[in-house]
């Protein structure tokens, strides 16, 4: 165990000093920049990434495309999870004529130059190996198949989901706020997948805006959902930028101890914890984090497996809990001006699409959510047409 541990802890503090060194190191320089004589240090030239697309004023700050679904030859139907929850929670919101194909934004598929911004060589190359998928997905048979059509039917919908939680971080910068219908695969580290998570997106759309918006400088991460976020907390463990706040069940996995290090505001739930005194320790806590740590952003892993009756999540949460906790949430980031990012996360029985909907139109009804432009191209749209679908898609970023 030890010795596992030692190589693993030194592998990762290696990566660490690889990934921030130069930064730091450039902004110690800069700070005492002013005299003469000086180190100079060079900052690591950034990558020119396609994910932050240009967003018309008319498009809601709400990221998804139907190219987030799974599913392929059944085997989806192995797992106990709805890979098809995104496209039912966007088919909700549209139906209830929030959202038109023409007023949400569609991510790109985040390439290997922006995931090698978080994760290592060695991690990207292990997902050529579809026994490595097989096992970080939880679906066995997928050993089985050839890597090219697991990477064209797994894979790729989690790189669209993990662009998508890129994009919507600089989004909720732009705009105060933003939602990616996917992405919180929080059980993903720089150099291990599991969990259903391949790809760090939580991580990636964090140090994507360190790197990218000056005016970003600390995040805090507020992980509601029934796991333990052991992914981000690895990568950002020595990053004094990121508080972590996790609220999670201590019996079911992760159990990763070594990750509980990372957190900053850890509460662990006995199974089967209620409404009653799960809200009130979300609402304490966060006040109490809020308190002691001033984000630029928060990225809110708003995962639903906390709901009655999921079988991994293990608490017994309804479904009106789940709408009051993204409130809670919400009015907590939205009346101190914090920009906030919500992403989905986990949570796969067949009603999780219609409460995660619900939540979001229930933050519009409460306007903590919003986009005045958007509402009224849409109006104006319904009063010519008739009635609320959209004709064709004019957004060129939006593929339908
Ligand atoms: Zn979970």
């Amino acid at each position: 165990m030890s010795f596992r541990f030692l190589c693993k802890s030194a592998i990762v503090r290696q990566f660490y000093l690889s990934l921030w060194l130069p930064v730091k190191m450039a902004a110690e320089s800069s700070s005492n920049g002013d005299d003469e004589g000086k180190k100079r240090v060079q900052k690591k030239p950034l990558h020119k990434t396609d994910l932050y697309i240009d967003v018309s004023d008319r498009q809601w700050p709400i990221v998804y495309s139907q190219d987030y679904n799974i599913g392929f030859l059944g085997l989806e139907k192995l797992h106990p999870f709805d890979a098809g929850k995104w496209g039912k929670v966007y088919a909700f919101l549209k139906e209830d004529g929030m959202l038109r194909d023409d007023t949400i934004i569609a991510p790109r598929e985040a390439g290997e130059k922006d995931l090698s911004v978080i994760h290592t060589k060695r991690y990207l190359d292990s997902l050529k190996w579809s026994v490595n998928v097989a096992t970080i997905t939880e679906v066995p048979p997928v050993a089985f198949l050839p890597n090219f059509i697991v990477q064209r039917k797994v894979l790729k919908p989690f790189r669209i989901q993990t662009g998508g939680t890129i994009l919507a971080a600089k989004l909720a910068i732009e705009r105060g706020w933003a939602i990616n219908i996917g992405g919180g695969f929080h059980h993903c580290s720089g150099d291990r997948g599991g969990g259903f998570c391949a790809y760090a997106d939580i991580s990636l759309a964090i140090k994507f805006l360190f790197d990218r918006d000056p005016k970003t400088k600390k995040a805090m991460i507020v992980d509601l959902d029934a796991h333990q976020g052991n992914g981000h907390e690895r990568d950002f463990m020595e990053d004094d930028r990121v508080y972590t706040m996790d609220v999670y069940n201590r019996h079911i996995y992760p159990h990763d101890g070594f990750a509980k290090r990372g957190i900053n505001r850890k509460v662990e739930l006995m199974s089967w914890t209620e409404d009653a005194e799960y809200l009130e320790k979300v609402k304490m806590n966060l006040e109490l984090s809020l308190g002691e740590f001033v984000p630029d952003i928060i990225v809110y892993n708003a995962g639903t497996d906390i709901l009655d009756g999921d079988p991994l999540g293990a608490l017994s949460i309804s479904p009106q809990g789940i709408i009051e906790r993204d409130q809670i949430v919400f009015e907590a980031a939205r009346s101190r001006k914090i920009p906030i990012l919500m992403v989905t996360s986990g949570g796969y029985q067949k009603r999780t699409a219609r409460i995660i909907a619900d939540s979001i139109l229930n933050l519009k009804t409460h306007e903590l959510i919003g986009c005045p432009e958007a509402e009224s191209f849409q109006n104006e749209m319904k009063s010519s047409s008739g009635t609320g679908a959209a004709a064709s898609p004019s957004n060129p970023t939006a593929r339908y």
